[in-house]
């Protein structure tokens, strides 16, 4: 039996000048560990008061990441939910999820595609383009996925999977693995199940890991940031959105 190529993608959230000092930190982690290959998600106005226009020195270093192959994928607009109403169906979705953090999680169709655009037009203006989107937290309604193949982009995801949008909304399942850090509790926690995901998920073709700023922080958090990345390193290759998704289309076209 052919053994099935194991693949580990990487990504590092919630992108913003708002966090340089902290990006550093996992910039050279991944550079220490080798891993030149990995996605960027990008939040335009963070929190409402960091617009990348404001900080050409940090968006001339996106750039110039992107010129040497890390993908750019679009992270909400500002992240938050300030300015939303939270009704109790909303506090109900995110419960547990994220503190306040799921900007798309209860926006309608049409708000969801304003923001996407907005997003879209201020990452371009930036000259970076984004190959496709992630809602912050992970969380958004079940029409995500048709609004943001409408505004052009070739994929999005969730916590389980990424949602190629080029064919029927094919899902590539990938379970992903982050770390929390906001209660000291929490992030104990994080760094064993982390531990314990790295046996579970053995066999699973692809797996993801989503690093975020605050991980810097913590240095049990970012030790076992690195742990795993050594660990998943050792028996995967590192792929990519891009190498993912043409994939997944000569599969469907093959079928
Ligand atoms: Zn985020």
């Amino acid at each position: 039996m052919i053994k099935p190529l194991l693949r580990l993608l990487v990504a590092v959230h919630d992108v913003t000048p708002a966090h340089a000092r902290r990006l550093e930190v996992l910039y050279h982690l991944l550079d220490e560990l080798g891993v030149r290959r990995y996605a960027l998600l990008v939040v335009p106005n963070w929190h409402g008061s960091w617009p990348l226009v404001e900080y050409p020195d940090f968006v001339a270093q996106l750039r110039e990441r992107a010129a040497n192959g890390v993908e750019i994928l679009l992270h909400g607009w500002r992240h938050d939910e300030v300015g939303l109403p939270r009704s109790l169906a909303h506090r109900l979705r995110t419960f547990g999820r994220t503190d306040r953090e799921g900007e798309f999680a209860s926006l309608t169709p049409v708000e969801a595609a304003a923001r996407i655009a907005r997003g879209l037009a201020a990452l371009r203006g930036a000259g970076l383009e984004p190959l496709g989107f992630v809602p912050p937290a992970w969380l958004a309604g079940p029409t995500l996925p048709r609004v943001v193949r409408e505004e052009g982009l070739t994929f999005t995801e969730d916590a389980h999977a990424v949602v190629a949008l080029n064919g029927q909304g094919q899902r590539i399942a990938a379970p992903a693995t982050c770390w929390s850090t906001r209660r000291s509790w929490r992030a104990a926690g994080s760094v064993v199940v982390a531990s314990l995901r790295l046996r579970l998920e053995r066999a699973r073709p692809l797996v993801r890991v989503a690093l975020h700023p605050p991980d810097a922080d913590v240095p049990a958090v970012l030790a076992s940031c690195r742990r795993t990345l050594v660990a998943l390193l050792e028996r995967r290759r590192l792929t990519t959105y891009r190498e993912l998704l043409l994939e997944e289309r000569s599969r469907v076209a093959a079928r």
